[in-house]
């Protein structure tokens, strides 16, 4: 049968079950969060230093600070296509909201035009076609980012 890898916990799911294997990962936890948030495995998340690299946005709207775990800022500086929904968890409203709303605290940058430059110096990457959309299966549907710091 058809397998899929699962983008949350990166085991091999036949294709029929994947639905309802992703929408548990989906699922809602009491503080808004989804239960799991799609990654790249370990060995393709980007390696070395995250030195200079920012790791804690504010969302404009309601001035709290939120902060990116980890192996979602390995995920998507390996592939910034990795969360199409250009969204992100606000610790201060407890949901996701658009990036353009939130800027980096060690740099002022707001989170989309940060992501477009990325995706820019990528486009080698971008999702092509049917191919592409099944490659992203998961990421391309909610695509939102996590934050477990708040
Ligand atoms: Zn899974
Ligand atoms: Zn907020």
């Amino acid at each position: 049968m058809a397998q899929v890898r699962c983008p949350y916990c990166h085991e091999y799911i036949d294709r029929a079950e994947f639905p309802a294997h992703e929408a548990a990962h989906r699922k809602a936890r009491p503080d808004g969060q989804q239960t799991d948030y799609a990654t790249l495995p370990d060995e393709d998340q980007e390696q070395g230093d995250l030195a200079g690299v920012p790791q804690v946005y504010v969302h404009r709207k309601c001035g709290v600070a939120t902060g990116m775990p980890e192996e979602i800022i390995r995920s998507y500086l390996k592939n910034p296509y990795m969360y199409m929904a250009d969204a992100t968890f606000c610790c201060g409203c407890r949901k996701h909201v658009p990036f353009r709303d939130c800027e980096w605290t060690e740099t002022g940058e707001d989170l989309q035009s940060y992501t477009d430059k990325l995706r820019a110096a990528k486009p080698e990457m971008k999702p092509k076609g049917c191919l592409g959309a099944i490659a992203f299966i998961g990421a391309g549907l909610s695509g939102v980012i996590a934050a477990a710091f708040c």
